[in-house]
C-alpha cells in the first residue's frame, strides 16, 4: 500500500486523536515548523478521491439499479425475486456485510430487520452508534430460495454460485463507501469476502485486509441466538471492542467488561 494510500485512514486517526484531547480540554498542541509546512500543503485527496455523502448516495443507487437489472445476476433462477440492497449512512466508518436477506428482510426490503437484525442493532446501540450512522448490507441481494415453493419463514445460506454472482455488487459497494473499518458477519460474509474457509473461530479477534480495506470477522447474530451462550457473546463483544479501539472510539469501563464471567 503505498503512503498516499495510506493517508485518509491516518488523517482520520488523527482527526479522532485530535477530538479526543480537544474533549479533555486541550486546546493547542505544539508543532515543529517543519511538521507545519508539511500539514499546511496536505491535500487529504484530489478531486473525485475522497467523494461526498451525495457522491456517493448517486454511486450507491446507480449500483443499486444495476443489480436490480443485471441479467446474469437475475437469471440465477435459485434466487427469489425482491432485491434488499442496504442500509445505513454512505459516509459510515464502519460497514457491517452479512450474508443475504431472510423472510422478514424480503418484506420490508431492508437488511438485518428480523431477530438477528434486532440484536445486530443491539449490538451497534452497545457500541455507542446508531443504526441510521453505519452501514449494513449483505453478499448477497436476494433471498435464496427454497424448493422452488412457498417457502414460509424458511431461510437458507447462499449457494457457492449464488455468492460468486454477488461478488462484484458487494466490492463495488464496499469501494464506494469506503468505510474505515468492515464487519463481516459470519462464514458467508467472511468466505466470501476474504477467502478463508477455516471457520469464524480460527478467523476471529484479528484484522484482515481485503485491498485496502481491514475486517474484522465475527460470528453472525443468528449463530448468537441459537448459542445463547454467554461465553459466545463475550468473543463477540470482544470483537467489537477491537473494532471501537481500531476506530479510536471511546469506551467505557462499562463497555469493557459486558459479557465477561462474573
Ligand atoms: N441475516 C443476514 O445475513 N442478513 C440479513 O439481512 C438478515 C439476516
Amino acid at each position: 500500500m503505498s503512503q498516499k494510500d495510506n493517508h485518509p485512514t491516518s488523517l482520520n486517526l488523527l482527526s479522532n486523536y485530535l477530538h479526543e484531547i480537544a474533549g479533555s480540554g486541550v486546546n493547542d498542541i505544539l508543532l515543529s515548523d517543519a511538521a507545519l509546512d508539511k500539514l499546511s500543503n496536505l491535500s487529504i485527496s484530489g478531486p473525485g478521491e475522497n467523494p461526498s455523502n451525495q457522491d456517493k448516495t448517486i454511486a450507491l443507487s446507480e449500483l443499486q439499479g444495476k443489480v436490480e437489472n443485471c441479467k446474469e445476476y437475475r437469471s440465477i433462477e435459485t434466487l427469489r425475486n425482491t432485491m434488499v440492497f442496504a442500509t445505513g449512512s454512505p459516509d459510515a466508518r464502519i460497514m457491517f456485510i452479512g450474508e443475504a436477506p431472510g423472510a422478514e428482510e424480503e418484506k420490508h426490503r431492508e437488511p438485518f430487520v428480523g431477530p438477528a437484525g434486532k440484536l445486530l442493532t443491539k449490538i451497534i446501540e452497545t457500541m455507542g452508534m446508531a443504526r441510521e450512522n453505519v452501514y449494513i448490507s449483505n453478499i448477497v441481494k436476494f433471498r435464496p430460495l427454497i424448493d422452488g415453493a412457498e417457502q414460509g419463514a424458511k431461510n437458507r445460506k447462499p449457494s457457492t454460485e449464488e455468492i460468486e454472482a454477488s461478488l462484484p455488487f458487494i466490492n463495488t459497494e464496499i469501494k464506494i463507501v469506503n468505510p474505515e473499518l468492515i464487519i463481516a458477519l459470519g462464514g458467508t460474509a467472511m468466505t466470501g469476502l476474504l477467502g478463508i474457509e477455516t471457520g469464524v473461530n480460527a478467523a476471529r479477534g484479528q484484522l484482515h485486509e481485503l485491498g485496502q480495506h481491514q475486517v474484522i470477522v465475527t460470528y453472525h447474530p443468528s449463530f448468537l441466538l441459537r448459542s445463547g451462550s454467554n461465553s459466545d457473546k463475550r468473543k463477540l463483544w470482544e470483537d467489537m471492542l477491537m473494532a471501537m479501539n481500531y476506530l479510536r472510539m471511546p469506551i467505557s469501563e462499562k463497555q469493557k467488561t459486558y459479557f465477561s464471567a462474573q
